[in-house]
């Protein structure tokens, strides 16, 4: 290990390898404190060539190299082990714009670059780049390219998959595959670009990419409206893509249990709906034509949803303070949750036929079985994606009670979810915390040939081991 060390500093300035225990404390854990590993030293590259040099080192003394980019995963796919064997290899200082390329509609990136600078680059330029999601001011676009980050706008534009065009990676061998590449069309055999797409830096790093850009809309209406069901909130959305199209950007599901769970700790994030309703949705429609032709809109579909008895109430933003006012209270509710303690949280999709059986369902088994729990469950409703967690009834300690009932409760959710055909995983990956769940839920050929992967791109084992799949 020593001789390890040593040779680093003949790839890496000396001044980025950490190596004391207060330098390498913060990337050791995870953003919900879930994971805290050890490692061997943290490793701060510049450029795709010294990646390719530490990987090549890693290769030969077989160290296992866990890729971060900006910590926020909720898996623990960027903690290292508790060996103190494995290198964190953090991507943040490769966070360089290289290129907009205005006629084809692009921007090609570093690893490192934080989301939220990457969105505004795009805006300079005329330009919206679509991922958008609660972290966005601290993750990195190498880790939501490795995650497949998905977020408040898959539903017109896709996930960070559907936004990428090409892709540069260093491989577990150390050499660098240049797919940087803005094409949208490109058929020739294998798509290797979607292979490392969602491998959570176990099959290669990602060092920089090229993702789609799209025009910036002029006009932007939000708002808040109350259903009684999970059945009416579905018949809504459905009524929303049939009448608005495409330009329906934003449907998003807010329970009244998650939202007085809001209110505890952001008092000033209060719901505007009187009453708090079952359930609250969060709708976004936006647009390339005048403000007044999209609120027209808003209001007559609206106006047929009252009429269908589909929503009892509405209310529309009447500025972007008020648009943001609504998309904060939606991103709150995870802030939300990790004040208020640990909980059980369960990322799905379900078929949006099946959804409201599996809420109704889920929703009875779980109140049998334990009395006074707190389902917090709220969600990208459009993509039929819940954030299904799980809070110990008020008054007990959330780590007693997620140590004893933690793998029961994740039982009965999956089993929901296999019984409904949806999966057990929609945006936040696996990691090291659903490893297990994979396992037992991707279906037998499904893991065998992600292992037969594993073995071919990553045979020594070093790339996040014992992370997505273990082999
Ligand atoms: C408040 C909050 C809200 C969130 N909301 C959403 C949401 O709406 N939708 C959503 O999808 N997620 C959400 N997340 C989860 C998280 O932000 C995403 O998973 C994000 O994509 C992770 O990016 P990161 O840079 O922090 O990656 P990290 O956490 O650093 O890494 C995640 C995984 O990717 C790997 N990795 C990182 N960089 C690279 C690289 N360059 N090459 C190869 N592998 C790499 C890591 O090894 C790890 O396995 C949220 C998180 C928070 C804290």
């Amino acid at each position: 290990m020593q001789n390890f060390i040593n040779q680093l500093s003949t790839v890496l300035e000396q001044k980025y390898i950490l190596t004391k225990d207060e330098d390498k404390a913060p990337y050791l854990t995870d953003w919900r404190k879930r994971f805290i590993g050890k490692a061997l030293a943290v490793l701060l590259p510049c450029n795709s060539a010294e990646v390719s040099n530490i990987v090549k080192l890693c290769a030969e003394h077989q160290i296992a190299i866990v890729p971060q980019g900006g910590h926020t995963g909720f898996c623990g796919g960027a903690t290292p082990d508790n060996s103190g064997t494995q290198i964190i290899l953090n991507l943040k200082r490769m966070n360089q714009i290289r290129e907009i390329d205005i006629a084809n509609q692009t921007i090609t990136v570093e690893a490192g670059c934080i989301l939220q600078t990457l969105q505004e680059k795009a805006v300079e330029q005329g330009f919206l780049f679509p991922l958008s999601l609660g972290a966005e001011g601290s993750c990195m676009i190498g880790g939501n390219l490795a995650t497949n980050a998905g977020g408040t706008n898959v539903l017109r534009y896709g996930n960070a998959r559907d936004l990428c065009l090409g892709l540069e990676v260093v491989t577990a061998k150390g050499e660098v595959w240049n797919g940087i590449k803005g094409l949208r069309k490109d058929n020739t055999g294998y798509d290797l670009r979607d292979l490392f797409v969602g491998s959570e830096g176990t099959l290669g790093i990602i060092t920089a990419a090229v993702m789609k850009l799209y025009p910036l809309p002029i006009s932007q209406w939000t708002t808040l409206v109350a259903c009684q069901s999970i059945a009416s909130s579905i018949a809504l959305l459905n009524l929303f893509q049939k009448r608005a199209t495409s330009l329906l950007t934003g449907f998003e599901m807010m329970t009244q249990e998650s939202l007085d769970l809001n209110e505890k700790h952001f008092p000033h994030m209060a719901n505007p709906l009187q009453g708090n309703p079952p359930f609250t949705i969060l709708i976004e429609l936006s647009d390339h034509e005048s403000e007044e032709h999209v609120r027209q809109l808003l209001e007559t579909i609206l106006e047929e949803a009252f009429e269908s008895h589909l929503i009892s109430n509405a209310v529309i933003a009447s500025n972007l303070g008020q648009a943001n006012a609504f998309w904060h209270m939606r991103e709150h509710i995870t802030l939300a949750q990790a004040e208020e303690g640990a909980n059980l949280k369960h990322d799905i999709t379900i078929p949006l036929s099946s959804l409201d059986s599996f809420i109704k369902e889920t929703d009875a088994l779980m109140r049998d079985k334990y009395p006074g729990v707190r389902i917090i469950n709220f969600g990208h409703l459009g993509d039929g994606n819940l954030h299904y967690n799980i809070a110990p009834p008020l008054g007990l300690d959330p780590k007693i009670f997620n140590e004893s009932n933690e793998k029961p409760i994740h039982e009965l959710v999956y089993a929901q979810v296999e019984r409904c055909h949806g999966s057990i995983s929609a945006e936040h990956g696996v990691g090291q915390l659903k490893l297990d769940d994979l396992r037992a839920h991707k279906g037998e050929v499904a893991h065998e040939l992600m292992k037969t992967l594993k073995r071919a791109l990553d045979p020594q084992n070093i790339l996040n081991p014992h992370k997505v799949v273990s082999i």
